[in-house]
C-alpha cells in the first residue's frame, strides 16, 4: 500500500544547496604546462618576475633625442647609432644628437624622447632633420610602467583566457598552477532506456540524460566519463557504483530514485559505501533527488525526466561542480522581470518553470513556455531561464515582478547578440 499518512517533511532546496556545498571539498591542486591552461582556474595568485617592460624603450620606429634640441624651429641632428630591439644601445645621446631606434628597442642614454620616422626625413649621410617641437617622453614607455617587479598580474580564482595566457607568458609564469578539474561519472538506469541510435521498441525510450548531462558536465568541468545505461538490477547498479566510487570524484545517476518499484539506486548503492545524507527534497521539478558520499565521493542521483534531470543538475549538481574546480561564482545569475502572459499555479513546493526572459525598454520581462511537464524536454531547450517560484507564497500574476534563474548558454537571446 501506499501510504502518505506520515509523509516526511522535505528539505528546502536552499537547504538541500547549502547541504551539498559543506560535503564538496576544495579543490585540488594542479600544474599544467602554459599552452594547456587556457580554460583552467588559476589555484595562486602570479607575480611578474620582472619590470614590465623591463626597460625603458620606444613604441615607435623613429629617433631618440634631447626634446630640447626640438624646442625651436627645424632642426638637423647627427645620426650616432641604430638599435634594432634586442639590442643594447652603445653610445649616449649627446645634444645634437640622435639615434634611430626601432619599436621595441632600448633607448639610450641621454635621450628622452622619440619622434616618429614620418615626421623626419633623412638628410645627407648620417643626418636627420626634424621639423616638429617633440615633447619629452613622447613614444617612450619607461621601465615598470606596466608591472613592478613582484606586482600581482592575476589573481586566484581567474578563468584562464586568452589575455591571461598572454600575462602568464609574459611574466614567465610555466607550468601554470590550476584547480584540477574534478573527475565525474554520469550512469543513467533504467530497463526501458535505450540508446539514441536505435529505434525504441515498445514501452522503450532514447536515451537523451546521458548525453544532456556529459553535455552539461563536460561545458561545466571539461571533461566526463558517460557510464551509459544501467538496467535496473540491484546487482548491476551496485557492481557499477562500486567501480566508479573509487575512480571518480563525483558520480551523477539518472532515473531510478523516485518511489516506483524499479527504483533501486538509493537502496542498491549502499553496499558499495554509499552513506545517504538526503533523499527528497521541496523542489518541483525533481522532488527525488538523492545525495550522499561514498567515502570522498559525491554521489547524485537525479531523477529520470529529463526536465527534472537537468533543472536538479543546474541547481544543486553544479554549484559542487563549479566549488571543487575552484570556480566562482557557484550560482547561476539571477535577473528580476516582469510577468507576462499566463501566470503559474502555486504549490506548496518552491517551482522552478521554464520561461523566457527578454530586454525591454523598461527592463526585463519573462514569460512562461507553454510545455506538458517535466518529460517534455523540447519545450525546455526553448526557454534561456527558470521562473522561480517561492515555495508556499501566493502564485505571481501578469505584471508582477518576479525572480528567474539564467540557465541558457548562450545568453544572446538575453543581452542582445
Ligand atoms: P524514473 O526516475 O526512473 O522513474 O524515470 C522517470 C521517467 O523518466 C520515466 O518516464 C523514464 O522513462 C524517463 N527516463 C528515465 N531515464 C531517462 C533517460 N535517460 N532519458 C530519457 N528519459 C528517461
Ligand atoms: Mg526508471
Amino acid at each position: 500500500m501506499l501510504a502518505f499518512m506520515h509523509a516526511p517533511k522535505l528539505m528546502p532546496l536552499e537547504d538541500a544547496i547549502t547541504t551539498v556545498l559543506g560535503e564538496t571539498p576544495d579543490p585540488r591542486k594542479a600544474e599544467v604546462p602554459l599552452e594547456q591552461s587556457v580554460g583552467g582556474v588559476l589555484a595562486a595568485d602570479v607575480r611578474s618576475d620582472m619590470d614590465m617592460p623591463p626597460f625603458r624603450k620606444s613604441m615607435m620606429d623613429g629617433y631618440a633625442l634631447r626634446a630640447a634640441d626640438t624646442a625651436g624651429s627645424a632642426v638637423v641632428l647627427d645620426v650616432v647609432e641604430t638599435i634594432h630591439a634586442g639590442m643594447v644601445p652603445t653610445a649616449e645621446v649627446l645634444p645634437g644628437q640622435a639615434a634611430a631606434i626601432m619599436t621595441g628597442a632600448p633607448l639610450p642614454e641621454g635621450a628622452d624622447a622619440v619622434v616618429m620616422v614620418e615626421r623626419t626625413e633623412r638628410e645627407a649621410e648620417g643626418r636627420v632633420r626634424i621639423d616638429v617641437a617633440v615633447p619629452v617622453g613622447n613614444h617612450i614607455v619607461p621601465a615598470g610602467e606596466d608591472a613592478r617587479c613582484g606586482d600581482v598580474v592575476l589573481r586566484a580564482g581567474t578563468r584562464i583566457g586568452p589575455a591571461a595566457v598572454a600575462s602568464l607568458a609574459a611574466v614567465g609564469c610555466d607550468p601554470v598552477p590550476v584547480f584540477g578539474a574534478p573527475r565525474v561519472c554520469v550512469f543513467t538506469t533504467g530497463d526501458e532506456v535505450v540508446p539514441p541510435w536505435k529505434k525504441p521498441g515498445p514501452g522503450c525510450i532514447r536515451n537523451s540524460n546521458s548525453p544532456m548531462l556529459a553535455a552539461r558536465v563536460a561545458r561545466d568541468v571539461g571533461a566526463v566519463r558517460d557510464g551509459g545505461v544501467l538496467v535496473d538490477d540491484a546487482g548491476a547498479i551496485g557492481g557499477a557504483a562500486a567501480k566508479a566510487f573509487r575512480e571518480y570524484d563525483v558520480v551523477v545517476f539518472t532515473g531510478g530514485v523516485s518511489m516506483g518499484e524499479k527504483d533501486l539506486v538509493a537502496e542498491a548503492i549502499r553496499g558499495a559505501g554509499f552513506a545517504e545524507v538526503f533523499h527528497q527534497i521541496s523542489v518541483k521539478p525533481g522532488k527525488p533527488v538523492l545525495f550522499g558520499k561514498a567515502k570522498g565521493t559525491l554521489v547524485f542521483g537525479l531523477p529520470g525526466n529529463p526536465v527534472s534531470s537537468a533543472v536538479t543538475y543546474e541547481l544543486i549538481v553544479r554549484p559542487a561542480l563549479m566549488k571543487l574546480s575552484g570556480r566562482t561564482p557557484l550560482h547561476r545569475p539571477q535577473v528580476s522581470a516582469v510577468l507576462e502572459g499566463p501566470a503559474p499555479r502555486a504549490i506548496p513546493r518552491e517551482q522552478y518553470l521554464p520561461a523566457v526572459l527578454s530586454p525591454g525598454p523598461a527592463g526585463f520581462s519573462v514569460r512562461l513556455v507553454p510545455w506538458n511537464g517535466s518529460a517534455d524536454l523540447f519545450s525546455f531547450a526553448a526557454g534561456n531561464v527558470l521562473l522561480r517560484i517561492p515555495r508556499g507564497g501566493p502564485a505571481p500574476e501578469a505584471g508582477d515582478r518576479v525572480m528567474t534563474v539564467v540557465v541558457a548558454d548562450d545568453v544572446s537571446s538575453i543581452f542582445g547578440a
